[in-house]
């Protein structure tokens, strides 16, 4: 439910965003919770400052990502710097694109970086479909391998409108160095579970190189994805 409030400065106990919806983030910028199925951060009605932690996605990301080179599975994506558990990682930007639109697209890239995001609308018990489109958008995320155990996840936050930003958090403590990585099947992310079509989906069997001790040897395949 988009509601806003009157707070001064910071938002916290009282806040009818709050009490309305929860906090998405504390003050550390770390998620509140692993398993609300809509988080919802203050908007531009809202009266709360701008460095209020209940706007930290829409703020951006202040953890020091690094693209680099990560032998046979080319490029990926890695922290610099110790990151908590929950932590706000990076947004997946792209442009939102209809189905119809997703499937022409998907057809026409050789890597395919549209992120399908499915969230279960338990009250009219449908699915609900965001096709996001980072082929032409300069998001890190767009870097982060699969892992068949992997550190982070997207959780769905709305802002102002319906269609939720893709915000990636920290599913556990991470080293400084140690890569970030997402479960392309849609695994761990709260109530939304994203699935990032890998590119070669399409084709059966792709090795899987996330050398996690969880791996199931092969990338995610769902045919049925669209
Ligand atoms: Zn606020
Ligand atoms: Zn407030
Ligand atoms: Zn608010």
């Amino acid at each position: 439910m988009s509601v806003s409030c009157d707070c001064d400065g910071v938002c916290g106990v009282g806040c009818l965003c709050i009490l309305s919806n929860g906090a998405v983030c504390d003050d550390r910028g770390c998620l509140e919770s692993f398993d609300r199925a809509v988080l919802y951060e203050c908007n531009s009605q809202c009266t709360c400052s701008r460095t209020c932690p209940n706007r930290t996605v829409q703020n951006g990301s202040n953890a020091p990502l690094q693209v680099y080179r990560a032998g046979a599975k080319g490029l990926a994506l890695r922290t610099l710097s110790h990151l908590p558990a929950g932590k706000f990682i990076c947004e997946y930007f792209g442009q939102v694109v209809r189905k119809k639109e997703a499937l022409i697209r998907e057809g026409l890239q050789n890597t395919n970086w549209i992120f399908v995001l499915r969230e279960h609308i338990s009250a009219r018990n449908e699915v609900l479909c965001t096709y996001i489109d980072a082929s032409q958008s300069f998001t890190l995320a767009k870097y982060m391998n699969h892992s068949c155990d992997a550190n982070c996840a997207v959780f769905p936050v709305r802002v102002e409108t319906i269609v939720p930003r893709l915000a990636i958090f920290a599913l556990r403590d991470i080293d400084a160095e140690e890569e970030l990585t997402l479960d392309y099947s849609g695994g761990g992310g709260g109530g939304g579970g994203g699935e990032i079509q890998s590119a070669t989906y399409h084709q059966s069997r792709i090795t899987c190189l996330c050398k996690s001790d969880k791996c199931k040897g092969y990338l995610p395949h769902d045919p049925k994805l669209f």
